[in-house]
């Protein structure tokens, strides 16, 4: 523990501030979890909404702890499709108690369902990784040797919204 006088500990939340803005969105949420062993509960460390779900900010979008885990790990969550845990606690961000399903119980994302009606990339009812993620389709397509139905499977997403993607029919936005 560290002693600081007013004019350090000032600085030092400043710098802090500066790191954490300076952080990408994955090393930034990895803060605000405890991680422990594969096999445990990873909670979020913050509180929950009253429908029990963490909620991160990302770019001023809160997006539901637990799907932005699972994207970050398996990439764009399937319109339609919601991430459940195997746990059955919410607070749980471990990605190994998630999986892609469509659960009984009704995991509203009111931001991703709220969004699904503008017209552009990542607000087309997919997840928020969007521009890493478009980046990394259209790569997989300049650089051949994949179908674009092969890269669809790999990110989870049907081949005509791939196709789409690479034509650059949506996500004009992302270069
Ligand atoms: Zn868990």
């Amino acid at each position: 523990m560290v002693i600081m006088t007013p004019k350090e500990s000032a600085k030092h939340a400043a710098n802090y501030r500066w790191k954490y803005r300076a952080m990408t969105h994955e090393e930034r949420f990895w803060l605000h979890v405890s991680r422990r062993r594969d096999d445990q509960c990873w909670n979020w460390k913050h509180y929950t909404r009253p429908n029990g779900y963490a909620y991160f900010g990302v770019d001023g979008v809160q997006i539901a702890a637990h799907r932005f885990s699972w994207s970050l790990v398996n990439g764009l969550i399937p319109e339609k499709m919601q991430i459940c845990h195997k746990c059955d606690n919410k607070k749980c961000c471990n990605p190994n108690h998630l999986f892609l399903g469509t659960c009984k119980e009704n995991i509203q994302d009111a931001v991703i369902k709220g969004l699904r009606n503008t017209p552009i990339g990542e607000r087309q009812g997919f997840s928020f990784l969007t521009g890493e993620v478009v980046e990394k389709i259209r790569e997989m397509a300049k650089a051949g040797g994949r179908t674009q139905k092969e890269i669809a499977n790999r990110f989870g997403i049907k081949p005509m919204h791939a196709q789409s993607i690479i034509s650059r029919r949506i996500w004009k936005h992302i270069p």
